[in-house]
């Protein structure tokens, strides 16, 4: 099998990748593993951050690289919270003042459109000039009082119109088949499926 490293210590993430990624004969070890510190983040779309957080783990192993980043981007806030939702209320990170303070930034607003964004990136070579690039979008609605005791981050507000639940009250697997990172992952493989 050909080693492939995980830009990420998401134990989630890392299982996901692994199991869908076994079958191009790629085994997926965490950065943890070559003792790869976590890379900045400095850039203020999510592509740049997944490309800088590949590359990083690539220059460091000398191995494959993958990496993703997420987040949520609300329309009438000009995409914000985008690629500073982890900590759009600040340190430290915290979903629940997250929530609090994307519903105060909403307050007052009808337009409550919003969607989760996941880019994954592949670099075969830290010095690979063609990446592989993934993205996946989740369309919904911002709602203010939080429903729902699953998935993480924003998910008990973004509600899903067709499916009359919140991403936090889908079934895990449904919220997987659904999702910004779903939808970006199997896009990666039809990548992978055509040439690698
Ligand atoms: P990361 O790319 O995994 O670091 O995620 C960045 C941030 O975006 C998370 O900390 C969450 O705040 C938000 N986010 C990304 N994906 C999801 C999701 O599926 N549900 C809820 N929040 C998410």
């Amino acid at each position: 099998m050909k080693k492939l490293v995980l830009a990420s210590g998401n134990a989630g993430k890392l299982r996901e990748f692994g199991q869908l990624l076994a079958r191009f004969d790629f085994e997926v070890l965490p950065q943890a593993v070559f003792n790869v510190p976590e890379a900045e983040e400095p850039h203020i779309t999510f592509v740049e951050n997944a490309l800088a957080k590949a590359r990083h783990a690539a220059q460091l192993t000398g191995l494959p690289a993958l990496a993703d980043d997420s987040g949520l981007c609300v329309t009438a806030l000009g995409g914000a919270p985008g690629v500073y939702s982890a900590h759009y209320a600040g340190e430290p990170r915290s979903d629940q003042r997250n929530n609090a303070r994307l519903l105060a930034d909403l307050a007052g607003i009808a337009d409550r459109r919003a969607h989760y964004v996941a880019v994954l990136v592949l670099l075969r070579s830290a010095a690979d000039p063609q990446p592989l690039i993934a993205q996946g979008e989740w369309h919904g609605e911002i709602i203010d009082t939080p429903r729902g005791a699953g998935g993480f981050g924003y998910d008990p507000c973004f509600l899903i119109p067709d499916a009359g639940m919140t991403a936090a009250e889908l079934p895990h697997e449904e919220k997987n088949r659904r999702s910004h990172r779903g939808q970006a992952l199997a896009r990666l493989i039809e990548h992978l499926r055509i040439g690698m």
